[in-house]
């Protein structure tokens, strides 16, 4: 029996439940917490994340997976204080998101893959940020710049911190220019196995085409951005996942929100009027009832839920 890192502590792979994959309880500009402190109210910071999570909670979900990394302001003793209020478990990762997708710190830039796969496996099995908490995944990701050369060395280097850890690995995908299918050749060409890998993001197209091709290779996929209408409507999203329950894909996909419970990226009130349904509960609310409605059952809910987050973690 596999067990999964969490703040708190290992736990069996079977001990996670109803599990969200994609959500984050805090996605910040790293820089200005440096420079800029009084920019930052960590309490208020806290207790959004509190809120969030006990939201989540009143749903029957028992684990939050957090794929924040470097660029996105991880914090892992943010992620104790909120396991420590609230009681859930929060998987967490290690990895780099990278620059506009683009560039890594000149740091890194001037070393290799090498050295880059062993500050990942660090946070695996020494811990995060200088606490004993493990990083349960690798994170990486592409988007509308492609597969740079610094892109391309992020994912070289977690393929091969999996390899010698036995991780997986949550891709960052951007399906308008079908970067999964790049980041997958990247993957397997670093020997990584496909079941080890989740592509991110991939319904954010309703491309059927696209997402069996990219199914194909082996990876599990995203279904992972609910109340994000600016990349596509969550009624296309239901039909396309409606699709694919139909074609067999249930035990591939999972579904979250890509939610922040907060997000210094724009300013606050903005976040309201332009994704007003994006946050922890949303899928719970609105778009399960509407999946039923489709003819999704409540077993495929249930798979997408409770079992493929587990498999995916536990590969
Ligand atoms: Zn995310």
């Amino acid at each position: 029996m596999s067990t999964i890192e969490t703040v708190t502590g290992p736990v069996e792979a079977t001990a996670l439940g109803r599990t969200l994959c994609h959500e984050h309880l805090l996605t910040a500009s790293e820089p200005i917490r440096v420079q800029y402190p009084h920019l930052v109210d960590h309490e208020r910071e806290l207790q959004r994340a509190v809120e969030q999570v006990r939201a989540a909670m009143s749903h029957g979900v028992k684990t939050i997976v957090d794929p924040a990394c470097m660029d996105l302001n991880r914090d892992v003793r943010l992620a104790m204080r909120v396991a420590d209020e609230t009681g859930v478990q929060l998987v967490m990762a290690t990895g780099i998101y990278g620059q506009h997708y683009t560039f890594i710190p000149q740091h890194f830039q001037t070393r290799d893959e090498d050295y880059l796969a062993d500050v990942f496996v660090h946070d695996i099995e020494v811990g995060i940020q200088d606490t004993p908490v493990k990083a349960a995944f690798l994170k990486t990701a592409a988007d509308e710049p492609g597969i740079t050369p610094d892109v391309e060395k992020v994912h070289r280097a977690a393929a091969r911190a999996s390899n010698r850890t036995g991780r997986p690995i949550m891709a960052h995908s951007r399906p308008a220019s079908r970067t999964g299918l790049d980041q997958m050749r990247i993957f397997l060409e670093e020997g990584v196995p496909a079941g080890k890998v989740m592509i991110a993001h991939t319904g954010d197209t309703d491309d059927l085409d696209y997402i069996e091709e990219l199914l194909a290779l082996g990876p599990f996929i995203g279904m992972d951005r609910y109340g994000t209408e600016i990349f596509l409507p969550d009624a296309a999203r239901n039909t396309t996942l409606a699709a694919l329950c139909e074609r067999g894909y249930a035990d591939r996909m999972v579904i979250s929100q890509d939610a922040c419970a907060t997000i210094d990226w724009f300013p606050e009130e903005m976040i309201g009027q332009l994704a007003p349904n994006w946050h922890f509960t949303h899928i719970f609310e609105t778009i399960i009832p509407a999946l039923g409605e489709l003819g999704v059952s409540d077993a495929n809910i249930a798979t997408m839920l409770d079992e493929v987050p587990a498999r995916w973690l536990s590969a």
